[in-house]
């Protein structure tokens, strides 16, 4: 693998990653000699009495309130999350989208200025254009890979730099160590997306990033089976986030947040076979005929495979690709398809594929689509825990003509 002498060393500590992805957060000695992290279901607390309501409000003892505010087992979840990634603090959400516009909202006032790269999460994006623009926020779309475009897009009132990666559905990758120049110089913040990642591929606090956040909705719980979210960073930031979390409301439910802490447990033993599964396929999809471009990150013909390799630890599970042929051909192949389920989503145990055009950007006309370089033939395949030549040979079957 390339690396350049300039960037700082990764800490290749996967082996501490897997045991603290079991155990951190949460205390040894647990309710009821527990080995599990106990549901704290309830919506309220209670106090001992006037004592205990002023050791509360007065002398700032540390007590639960209301669910708004905090819970037992989300706060086990947040401090195993913080750890995973190396970070001071962390805050959990009902989802991925909650969690990013309460932090871009907690960080910006009207007249203040952001700048985002253009292939975001869509929703993210949508957010930033539209809606910030009603709170008299600036917003500047910069081209993802463009760093002369994106630091002439700083001005003055600019607050943070919103990245991500990698992203969606070409997997670009950001040179985390230019960004970080790039804002200190300037002295904006520096967000970024961190989802397809997850803390097991890439940490970007060692990085300097301010601020990370991630859909826990996919690799980290894993199961297809949640929705949840978290910001992770300084402990300053993440103060004004979490209190700004109490007005927006969108507070995780206590069993979901079992679901993540049971999720974090396997993540990387998931993650690690994802990794392996998803260099395996793209592989495989580069060498076949009927498969016109591979996009994966740790594939040398990736265009971000030296930066991708220096500072993640895998390319992540999802591979995109276009086949040869046209939009008939391409539904054909869906059609044929007998282990791989159709689907958006990515980063639980079952292996997904997802047509862009025809699912995420189907309310776009084919122009706008390939503006935006969504194909007719493009493919975003997400891989899950089944073993790669089940995988390979469902992709391999559809693809015959
Ligand atoms: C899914 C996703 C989100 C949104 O997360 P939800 O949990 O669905 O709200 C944000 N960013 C990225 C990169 C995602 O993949």
């Amino acid at each position: 693998m390339p690396k350049s002498p300039k960037k700082p060393k990764i800490r290749r500590n996967q082996k501490s990653l897997s045991t603290r992805s079991i155990h951190a957060g949460e205390p040894r000695k647990k309710y009821a000699d527990s080995l599990m992290t106990p549901i704290i279901q309830t919506s309220t607390y209670t106090f001992k009495g006037s004592k205990g309501i002023e050791d509360y409000t007065k002398k700032g003892k540390e007590h639960f309130e209301y669910g708004r505010y905090g819970n037992p087992t989300a706060k086990i979840a947040e401090a195993r999350l913080a750890n995973l990634d190396g970070a001071e603090d962390c805050v959990v959400f009902s989802s991925g989208m909650s969690a990013i516009t309460t932090t871009i909202l907690s960080l910006v006032q009207s007249g203040d200025h952001i700048v985002i790269t253009d292939d975001s999460y869509k929703k993210t994006l949508e957010f930033c254009r539209s809606y910030l623009k009603q709170f008299a926020i600036g917003c500047t779309i910069v081209p993802f890979g463009d760093y002369r475009k994106l630091e002439r897009a700083i001005k003055k009132n600019t607050r943070f730099i919103f990245s991500e990666s990698p992203t969606n559905p070409y997997l670009n990758i950001f040179d985390l160590v230019k960004i970080k120049k790039i804002a200190d110089r300037h002295n904006v913040l520096t967000l970024i997306d961190s989802t397809f990642a997850t803390p097991f591929n890439q940490r970007p606090i060692e990085f300097g990033m301010d601020l990370v956040l991630h859909s826990c909705t996919k690799y980290l719980a894993g199961h297809n089976d949640i929705l949840a979210g978290a910001v992770l960073g300084r402990k300053d930031l993440i103060e004004k986030i979490r209190d700004l979390h109490k007005s927006m409301g969108g507070t995780i439910d206590p069993h979901c947040c079992y679901l993540l802490l049971r999720g974090l447990k396997t993540f990387p033993l998931r993650v690690a076979k994802q990794n392996a599964t998803a260099l395996e396929v793209a592989e495989f999809l580069e060498s076949h005929p009927r498969v016109r471009k591979v996009y994966y990150p740790f594939l040398k013909s990736h265009r971000h495979y030296r930066v991708a390799t220096t500072q993640m630890e895998g390319g992540g599970g999802v591979v995109s690709f276009e086949t040869v042929g046209n939009l008939t051909t391409a539904k054909h192949f869906l059609d044929r398809l007998r282990l791989c389920y159709i689907g958006p989503s990515l980063g639980g145990v079952e292996t997904l594929i997802t047509h862009p055009a025809l699912v995420s950007y189907y309310d776009y006309s084919r122009k706008q689509r390939y503006a935006l370089g969504i194909t007719d033939t493009l493919f975003r395949l997400a891989v899950g825990c089944e073993d790669p030549e089940d995988i390979i040979a469902d992709l391999d079957n559809a693809l015959k003509k």
